[in-house]
């Protein structure tokens, strides 16, 4: 079903509106009345620029034409099911507000767990040198570099329309140890040693059925799918990351669900050491890691 008619009464206040975009939201897409709330809390918030405690002193206000006609167009567009980060523009991460696009996939909290495990392996003594693989909007890079403003990091996308988001987040974040390059994947890094390289690469098998419903139907799709058992980029990534390791140096890759006990595999046939996978927030193995 598509909604094409503003689902805004010009008659109510912005308290109403709030109340009835909620049951909207909530009935149409199936969310928790919580989440639905919080939903038309931040579109109403970017529309009219103020914070979530104006929403509840001023719910009498009366919106103007304008505000009206874009909250209405920025409700429309989350019923017919955009993510609410490409409405808003952004989604917090690691602590740090980030631009996304829909040109970049929008960061999840499972993967703070790749930026804890990098994070661990950074021996305060020493400049660790960092490659993030397939960076997006910049999400695991610009966290560890901002944890870690002594490190190097180096961040590599195919997509040149990713880069420009990553670009937009390091200006604002002001993090000046993030250098972006156009790779895809090592091609551009001919001769570079890394002591950790990490990567969320796409990772869902081509014919997954998640991969149109919800959110995911609005990112980028060379983003989410890899070939048909979703490894293809994790094989390319593990087949050439030794020879851009230092000695000692760790590759972390964020995984699927059902995928570690094979990307451990691979990282075994291809001569890594030290080989594990670590649980995210929900007890799944998400991440796997080794050494060389
Ligand atoms: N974790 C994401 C999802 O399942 C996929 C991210 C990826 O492919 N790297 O929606």
């Amino acid at each position: 079903m598509s909604i094409s008619e503003s689902p805004v009464d010009p008659a109510l206040n912005t308290g109403e509106l709030l109340k009835s975009g909620c049951q909207q939201l909530a009935g149409v897409l199936n969310l928790e009345l919580s989440t639905a709330r919080i939903e038309v809390q931040c579109l109403m918030q970017s529309v009219l620029c103020v914070n979530r405690a104006y929403l509840f002193t001023h719910p009498e206000r009366i919106l103007s034409a304008d505000e009206r006609a874009r909250y209405g167009e920025l409700l429309m567009r989350r019923l017919n099911g955009e993510p609410i980060a490409y409405l808003l523009g952004q989604r917090e991460f690691y602590g740090l507000e980030l631009k996304v696009t829909p040109a970049t996939l929008i960061p999840r909290p499972d993967t703070e767990l790749l930026v804890e495990l990098a994070l661990q392996r950074m021996p305060l003594c020493c400049i660790s040198r960092v490659l993030d693989m397939g960076t997006g909007s910049g999400a695991i890079a610009i966290a560890i570099a901002h944890q870690r403003p002594d490190a190097e990091v180096v961040a590599v996308d195919a997509s040149e329309a990713a880069l420009n988001v990553a670009e937009i987040n390091v200006q604002r974040l002001q993090t000046n140890n993030v250098s972006l390059l156009h790779s895809d994947w090592f091609s551009a890094l001919d001769g570079e040693h890394f002591d950790i390289i990490v990567s969320n690469p796409p990772y869902i098998e081509s014919g997954d059925v998640h991969l149109g419903q919800g959110d995911v139907r609005f990112e980028p799709l060379t983003a989410l799918a890899s070939g048909t058992d979703g490894l293809n980029d994790m094989r390319r990534i593990i087949a050439d990351a030794r020879a851009h390791l230092v000695l000692g140096g760790w590759l972390m890759l964020e995984h699927g669900y059902n995928q570690s006990e094979r990307v451990r595999g691979l990282l075994h046939q291809a001569g890594f050491g030290n080989v594990s996978s670590v649980q995210d927030l929900s007890g799944i193995e998400r991440v796997t890691l080794g050494s060389v």
